[in-house]
């Protein structure tokens, strides 16, 4: 039976909000600068899944900071509603470019939701009395008309707007229409919404969380631990794609992104990572298995798609942080990234990123300079060989890719930008 669940977890100790401060003081002020508004105020933040995608990463680490920051920011979920996430992927995958419409009987279930979800929003907002909502992404928008009633209502999406499918788009605009405000990563994605007011437009470009267990440094030699046990032969070299198994990140390109370099590498080996968490992804099993099949036993790739796999009940969290601490390159094969933390967590451990042209990928890479933007699985290979034959252009290139990173996207500017929106409606 769906059902709402709040995730909220605890905030931050004063000690951990004085790393946050350390790392980047200048968004810090500017945060400061606003709290006098925002102390005390109630901002329930709504999405489809706690765990599996950047949505769930972005939320876990903000709505912690912002409560430190003493907002009393909330954060629910909707759950086990897989007929219903059917659709939304759907609409996902229209938004993003899929030539794709929904039947009647679509459009009705997605804009009626369920009686029992609708109940429960319903109490939870007569509970809580937020002073804002914000509803992520196209999962829970059809709960606007409710929501509003309550509280001015913000849409913040995270996904690739850049070449939305019309139809998807249109039958969407009734309900995109009622949100105060529509956040989105790039300016880009403004073409979306022709004709809405750009004052109630605006543009947020997400960030990453250093002190998380994926991002925070790892010692080189536990990261070599981790990897050996799960038989990953670290005497070798070594390239990675960690994203979740669906068609827009092409895990396909990647495995024949590696099969054109290791004609000049024989002994390089893929890992690809796309752990199953995400409960509003019904695509995701049916991708491995795919995967799997075009992998057609090579024992130099690994997939790691279930937690199972992880040894010693290791979180993927961490798992992710060894990939990312040794590995020779990060690919990302997307061609929709609506900003893709993938890249920003690799570039945040100094690792050479070639990933294909998305406005999410343009947003973090500066050609040849702290990354590499590539398109065919040919020429990504050949940055591939590169890397690996020269490896002071690769560390300057991971040097430049960290540096941006931390100048650009870690979460107190991610934060202070949302706090500037949350502030014109208090
Ligand atoms: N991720 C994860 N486990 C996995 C694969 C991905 O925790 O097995 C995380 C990844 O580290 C990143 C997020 O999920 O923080 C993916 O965000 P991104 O913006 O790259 O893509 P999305 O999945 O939201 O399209």
């Amino acid at each position: 039976m769906p059902k709402l669940r709040i995730v909220t977890q605890e905030g931050l100790a004063s000690e951990e909000l004085s790393a946050y401060k350390a790392v980047s003081p200048a968004d810090f002020k500017q945060l400061e600068s606003l709290l006098p508004v925002l102390t005390g105020k109630h901002i329930l933040h709504l999405s489809s899944s706690a765990n599996g995608g950047g949505v769930a990463e972005l939320l876990t680490s903000g709505c912690a900071l912002e409560r430190a920051l003493g907002l009393r920011s909330q954060w629910a979920i909707i759950e086990d509603a897989m007929p219903f996430f059917v659709i939304t992927k759907k609409i996902h995958n229209g938004l993003q470019g899929e030539s794709l419409t929904l039947s009647p009987l679509e459009q009705k279930t997605y804009l009626n939701i369920t009686p029992t979800l609708r109940a429960d929003l319903e109490t939870l907002l007569h509970k809580l009395q937020p002073d804002i909502i914000i509803l992520h992404d196209p999962q829970p928008l059809p709960f606007i008309e409710i929501a509003k009633r309550f509280a001015p209502t913000l849409l913040r999406l995270h996904i690739d707007l850049s070449t939305p499918y019309q139809p998807m788009l249109d039958f969407l605009k009734p309900l995109i229409r009622q949100a105060s405000t529509i956040i989105i990563s790039s300016n880009n994605y403004r073409v979306a919404f022709g004709g809405y007011p750009p004052e109630h437009i605006a543009v947020i470009r997400p960030a990453i969380d250093p002190f998380t267990e994926k991002n925070r440094p790892l010692d080189k030699d536990i990261a070599e631990e981790i990897l050996t046990k799960h038989n990953i032969d670290i005497t070798r070299p070594f390239i990675t794609q960690i994203s979740r198994f669906d068609p827009w990140k092409d895990p396909l390109g990647a495995i024949e992104a590696y099969r054109f370099a290791k004609h000049s590498v024989p002994k390089l080996q893929l890992i690809l990572a796309g752990f199953i968490e995400a409960s509003d992804d019904p695509e995701a099993l049916a991708w491995v298995d795919k995967t799997k099949a075009a992998v057609q036993n090579d024992p130099d790739v690994f997939i790691f798609s279930d937690l199972s796999q992880l040894k010693d009940n290791m979180s993927d969290s961490l798992f992710i942080n060894a990939l990312n601490t040794l590995t020779s390159c990060t690919l990302q094969m997307s061609r929709r990234e609506g900003f893709g933390l993938t890249i920003t967590e690799a570039m945040w451990k100094g690792r050479v990123v070639i990933a294909r042209p998305s406005r999410g990928a343009e947003l973090q890479i500066i050609n040849g300079e702290n990354g590499y933007i590539s398109d065919t699985s040919e020429t990504i290979a050949g940055h591939v060989i590169k890397t690996l034959a020269d490896s002071k252009t690769a560390q300057a290139i991971g040097r430049a890719a960290q540096a941006s990173v931390k100048e650009n996207f870690f979460l107190p500017r991610y934060i202070s930008h949302n706090c500037k929106v949350y502030q014109n409606f208090l």
